[in-house]
């Protein structure tokens, strides 16, 4: 069967990287959303318990179920809950419309619109908007912000920033908390000079794949995931065989082709046969890929499709969290 290999000790060493940049492990929230970036929710939320970290973030509130034993706090970004959560869960307030909904006495964080105009309550009607949170008998315990080009060169990052901390001060000034601050993702996090915000939100970097460009001092992290398939046939062919569908595959001199245990019904890339896909080792797939199998020449037990995501990503023109999230959660994540 095709699995997923979780890399325990690079997973660790990311976490000790990132900690070091947060001056604390304590102040690191990992991103546990969209199954921990295809990692698998319950056993990288595990893992992080096991590094000491206090704080996750997750997209639902079954996510957050799921894994809040343990936690200091798990921090929802996307889901309205039906009742009152376990004190430790947190709820974030995307717009206005939201805040007429969470249950009372539910625990809230509000984020704010500083630039990426996706979700977000403007920073002139922060002060409002923490008014009636109030109101409705919920009860603040941060405000939050989220950057649109952290990863890129250019001066967009400064100033959200700058918009974010006018709106801490005029939080502040008005008596309001105390409460947490946090805005970086694993880009911004090591964007920032000086790290000083309560936590730091972060997800590509544990899971080593943050890519950023050279100019930035980006500390050394390593891929957590690696993807695995199994032998399931070998056959020896003539020269000019044909393989796969359409027989778009060939070998024209012959030789030996195996069939593997994963394919696009798995969430791998189905890819262009035209520009095949090339393993680490250097092999290329032969002919299409199939729902659940793809071809390589040779008979060896196992294959590794990645190491690094960014690698195949780079192949399939996409970036890395593309290629993680999409793996089906029923491959078997292994932690070695
Ligand atoms: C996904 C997400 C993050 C984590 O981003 P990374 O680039 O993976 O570190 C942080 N904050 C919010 C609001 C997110 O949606």
């Amino acid at each position: 069967m095709s699995f997923i290999r979780i890399s325990r000790e690079n997973f660790f060493h990311n976490i000790s990287q990132i900690a070091r940049k947060t001056q604390s492990v304590e102040k690191i929230a990992l991103v546990l959303k969209d199954n921990a970036y295809g990692h698998g929710l319950v056993l990288m939320a595990d893992l992080a318990k096991e590094a000491g970290v206090r704080h996750a973030v997750v997209r639902t509130m079954a996510e957050a179920e799921a894994v809040a034993e343990g936690f200091e706090t798990v921090l929802v970004l996307a889901d309205i809950p039906a009742r009152r959560p376990e004190t430790n869960i947190h709820i974030a307030i995307n717009d206005w419309r939201q805040i007429e909904k969470i249950p009372e006495g539910t625990r809230v964080e509000l984020k704010v619109d500083t630039g990426m105009h996706r979700n977000g309550i403007l920073p002139e009607e922060v002060m409002e908007a923490v008014e009636k949170v109030d109101r409705r008998g919920l009860l603040l315990r941060g405000i939050m912000t989220h950057y649109r080009s952290a990863d890129e060169m250019g001066s967009e990052f400064f100033w959200q920033r700058k918009r974010f901390e006018a709106v801490r001060a005029s939080v502040e000034r008005a008596g309001v908390g105390p409460l947490r601050w946090h805005s970086c993702n694993s880009a911004a996090l090591f964007r920032t000079e000086r790290f000083d915000e309560d936590i730091a939100r972060v997800g590509i970097a544990a899971y080593g794949c943050l890519r950023m460009p050279a100019a930035f001092k980006t500390p050394p992290l390593k891929p957590v995931m690696s993807l695995w398939a199994e032998r399931v046939s070998t056959r020896r062919l003539g020269g000019g065989a044909r393989i796969g569908y359409g027989g778009e595959g060939s070998l024209p001199e012959g030789g030996t082709v195996s069939t593997y245990d994963i394919g696009y019904g798995d969430g791998w890339y189905r890819g262009d046969a035209s520009a095949p896909y090339r393993l680490p080792d250097g092999r290329k797939v032969v002919g299409r890929v199939s729902m659940d199998l793809l071809s390589v020449e040779g008979d060896d037990e196992k294959i590794c499709l990645f190491e690094d995501a960014n690698e195949a990503a780079a192949q399939f023109g996409t970036i890395g969290y593309d290629i993680l999230v999409k793996l089906h959660p029923s491959i078997p994540r292994i932690a070695v």
